[in-house]
């Protein structure tokens, strides 16, 4: 039997909807409107994408978005001033800066400067030490977009192999230890990794997170398994495909993700997810 889909557009919009009344009542009780400061450099047209949409589904939220196009001959110093101005901005409880940032910046200053109180897409250093802890407050988006996935299928994440194929700090090293948390036993595959066709025919839980095109071939899955793919590959065409090679692995998956429309969709709701909390944290209610 083909494998099930795990539909990550559905799942975020109906997250979206509840963000969307949770933003109404918050606004109601405390007169507070969570916002998003939203910072892009440079004209990277995948970036612009990204955050034009991450725009778009904060305005549908009723999140308050304060917008920071800067050009790419930005520097260091311009870029910390501004962090600087948005960290101390009362109106602003999350801060978004889209990656990569140009050359001359170095992306590890830039995120470290953050306020881990604010640090909607949880890379803080700080964030991630309490990531690792299991006492999360910021949980990186795709991660817990991809968690949240898993569970809508129903399928017991605890006891299960899990193996994650990346070990990016951005999603594959977060995703390992949100799954160790909820007790799957987890393997973490990277290119150094040998035979990983066997250690992933061993996973009734697979995420493949790497950024190669259907790169996951059928017979590297194990029948029943529930997949997600988080890769996004842009082919000559001008389509998107994922890491995954969905025809045939849905052949043996019991759930499988599809790209697009999988974790895609799911990494911008949490984005306000994420928000949300935070507003809700400084005005002390959680
Ligand atoms: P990175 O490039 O930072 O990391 C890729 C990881 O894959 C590395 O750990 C690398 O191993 C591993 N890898 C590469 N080739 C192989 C291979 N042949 N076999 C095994 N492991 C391999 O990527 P990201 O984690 O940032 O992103 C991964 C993919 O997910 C990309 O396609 C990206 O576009 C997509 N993505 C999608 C998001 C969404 O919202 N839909 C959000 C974020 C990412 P090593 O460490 O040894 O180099």
């Amino acid at each position: 039997m083909p494998a099930r889909l795990i539909d990550g557009k559905a799942l975020a919009q109906g997250i979206r909807e509840r963000i969307a009344k949770d933003v109404v009542e918050l606004h109601a009780r405390v007169g507070i409107r969570p916002g998003l400061a939203a910072i892009l450099v440079g004209d990277d047209p995948a970036s612009k994408l990204y955050v034009k949409n991450k725009q778009k589904a904060c305005d549908a939220a009723g999140i308050y978005v304060d917008e920071h196009k800067l050009p790419a001959s930005t520097n260091q110093a311009e870029l910390l001033a501004l962090i600087e101005k948005v960290n101390a901005d009362p109106k602003v409880h999350g801060i978004l800066v889209q990656l990569p940032l140009p050359k001359q910046i170095d992306s590890k200053v830039i995120l470290d400067a953050v306020s881990p109180l604010k640090d909607a897409d949880g890379f803080h250093p700080y964030n991630m030490g309490r990531l690792v802890e299991g006492t999360a407050r910021f949980t990186p988006c795709t991660p817990k977009g991809i968690i949240k996935m898993i569970e809508s299928t129903g399928v017991a994440i605890e006891g299960k192999r899990a193996v994650v194929v990346g070990r990016s700090n951005i999603v594959g090293k977060p995703t390992a230890l949100l799954l160790m948390h909820r007790n799957a036993t987890v393997t973490v595959c990277h290119s150094k990794t040998r035979d990983l066709p066997a250690v992933c025919r061993e996973a009734e839980i697979l995420v493949v997170a790497i950024g190669k095109a259907r790169f996951l071939t059928g017979d590297m899955v194990r029948a029943g398994a529930v997949v997600v793919d988080v890769g996004v590959n842009r082919l000559a065409d001008g389509t998107f495909v994922g890491d995954v090679d969905f025809g045939p692995v849905s052949e043996r998956a019991s759930w499988i993700s599809p790209v697009p429309g999988g974790v895609g969709p799911m990494t911008i709701a949490m984005l306000l997810e994420n928000t949300l909390e935070s507003a809700k944290r400084m005005a002390g209610l959680i």
